[in-house]
């Protein structure tokens, strides 16, 4: 006889641990930082440990670039760029192949690296970061000989050298948004990784080298906040390219007014996932898990506003918090974990003072309860109701696992609340209805609306935002746009 439906859901499977194995990481216990092809010392700046926030052990230690090895840096890069500029741009292709080739084989690698020094769950640097990362190589590959159709047939030429900043949410993958398209257009580019997560952008640097890119076309000089700023007033770079906070954001864009530097800025986000009553409500709660858990909720385009259609609103939020509860937090390197550490003690801070001021002025919160190691830095997955538009947990990003619901009661009711934000990166749709979704969408100011979906990323379709998320875009032909000028 077979168990009732009721029965077979109130089985709690349990998880045999399933840790992933570390023993083939080939790590150096010192970076150096990646200049004119090679690995070298400091000149004025110093070195730090990169530690690993779901344990607090120091994995390697990595230098931090100084003012002087910035300038050297720059200069490495200003003097490789005619030179990369002047190839056939078939033969710029196939180094760009030749890394989304080289960052396949060493996927496994890059994966284990990426959850240990920045705390996201193995299934997802392994499913999604790092693909993702070698599909963007493979698709700026494809268009380095064919520059002119992507941008209306213009004859095109490279900017020179582009400094690009990246986050510590997406580390490798971010470096290969920014990176791709910039060399499939001719420039040389500097990157610098976050203070958190500086291992795989150095592991691409070993990559440029198995690739036998030529010296200076990529320089990786990984630093902190300070080194981002110097990189940023440097002269003699052309374009900055930015993804972070809209604070520094807006310290770039007041350092550069002025200047003949171009830039784009990619911000943060306060993104609504709007449920409509006529919505596979099962499927949207996945999609509602997929929005806001995925990688502990670190995303610039999380769904970290719930819009709820008032009728469908108890058994949304009832069947959410099921799904919520079985959710698997902890080891990062475990395959079977859902939610992994928070990446530093710093963001863990944030997180936990927008959650205080989320119960202080009156929403109520849900945590899951779960046990989390002693050490490292952890959040368990938080549900905030009673929310209003006007709480801090509404406003601002938390950049963590925690959703705050709202509810609506019509559709031009959702598209007042979706857009009462100063963000306009990401939006969700869930309904059942084509013709609503898309009238919804064009009425959204977000440059992201995914329908029946969350978080779902091509490197052929462009990413970027409206209003404080920044401008620009990243991905696809438009992310080819702001690595070139246009010379007729
Ligand atoms: P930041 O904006 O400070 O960091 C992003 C990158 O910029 C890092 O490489 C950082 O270096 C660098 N940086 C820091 N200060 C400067 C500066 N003055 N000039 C140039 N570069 C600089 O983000 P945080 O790490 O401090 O995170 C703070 C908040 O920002 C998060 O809570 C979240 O809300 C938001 N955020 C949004 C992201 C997004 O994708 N939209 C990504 C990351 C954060 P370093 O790491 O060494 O400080």
């Amino acid at each position: 006889m077979t168990a009732s439906a009721e029965t077979r859901t109130s089985i709690v499977w349990d998880y045999a641990p399933a840790p992933e194995s570390a023993d083939h990481i080939r790590l150096k216990d010192r970076y150096g930082l990646f200049v004119g092809g090679e690995f070298r010392d400091p000149a004025d700046g110093r070195y730090e440990p990169t530690i690993n926030p779901a344990n607090e052990e120091p994995i390697a230690e990595v230098a931090w670039a100084g003012p002087g090895d910035i300038a050297a840096a720059v200069e490495s890069a200003r003097e490789a760029q005619p030179k990369w500029a002047g190839l056939r741009e078939l033969e710029r292709a196939k180094y760009l192949f030749r890394i989304a080739r080289l960052i396949q084989e060493r996927a496994r690698e890059l994966a284990v690296v990426e959850s240990m020094d920045g705390g996201k769950p193995l299934r997802e640097s392994r499913d999604v970061d790092i693909p993702l990362a070698a599909a963007h190589f493979f698709h700026y590959a494809g268009w380095a000989d064919k520059l002119h159709y992507g941008v209306n047939a213009r004859e095109v030429a490279p900017l020179g050298v582009v400094g690009q900043i990246v986050p510590w949410n997406f580390p490798l993958l971010m470096a290969a948004w920014k990176l791709a398209p910039a060399l499939a257009c001719g420039n040389t580019a500097i990157l610098k990784p976050a203070e958190t997560t500086p291992l795989t952008a150095l592991l691409l640097a070993e990559i440029c080298q198995e690739a036998e890119l030529p010296p200076g076309v990529v320089t990786i000089l990984p630093g902190n906040g300070e080194t981002g700023a110097a990189l940023v007033r440097s002269k003699q770079i052309n374009k900055i390219a930015f993804t972070g906070s809209t604070a520094v954001g807006r310290d770039i864009q007041a350092a550069l007014a002025g200047q003949d530097t171009k830039l784009t800025l990619e911000l943060g986000g306060k993104s609504a996932n709007i449920v409509f009553e006529d919505a596979a409500l099962d499927q949207a709660v996945e999609g509602i898990v997929n929005g806001i858990f995925f990688n502990q909720g670190h995303v610039c385009c999380a769904g970290s506003r719930l819009l709820i259609q008032e009728s469908v609103r108890d058994e949304v939020i009832a069947k959410l918090w099921q799904r919520m509860r079985r959710l698997r937090v902890g080891d990062p390197l475990d395959k079977n974990t859902d939610v992994g550490a928070i990446n530093s003690a710093e963001q863990l801070e944030r997180i936990e003072v927008l959650v205080a001021a989320g119960e202080s002025e009156g929403a109520t919160r849900r945590t899951i309860e779960c046990e989390l190691p002693d050490r490292g830095y952890w959040f368990a997955p938080t549900l905030f109701t009673d929310v209003s538009p006007a709480h801090r947990i509404a406003v601002e990003e938390i950049f963590g696992p925690v959703v705050s619901v709202l509810t609506f009661r019509t559709q031009a009711e959702a598209i007042e609340k979706a857009n009462n934000s100063r963000y306009g990166l990401a939006a969700g749709i869930w309904t059942d209805k084509g013709a609503k979704a898309f009238e919804v969408a064009s009425a959204l100011k977000a440059g992201v609306v995914w329908q029946n979906t969350y978080n779902h990323f091509d490197p052929t379709a462009a990413f970027g935002g409206y209003k404080e998320s920044g401008f620009g875009r990243e991905g696809g032909p438009a992310g080819l746009r702001p690595y070139l000028q246009v010379i007729r």
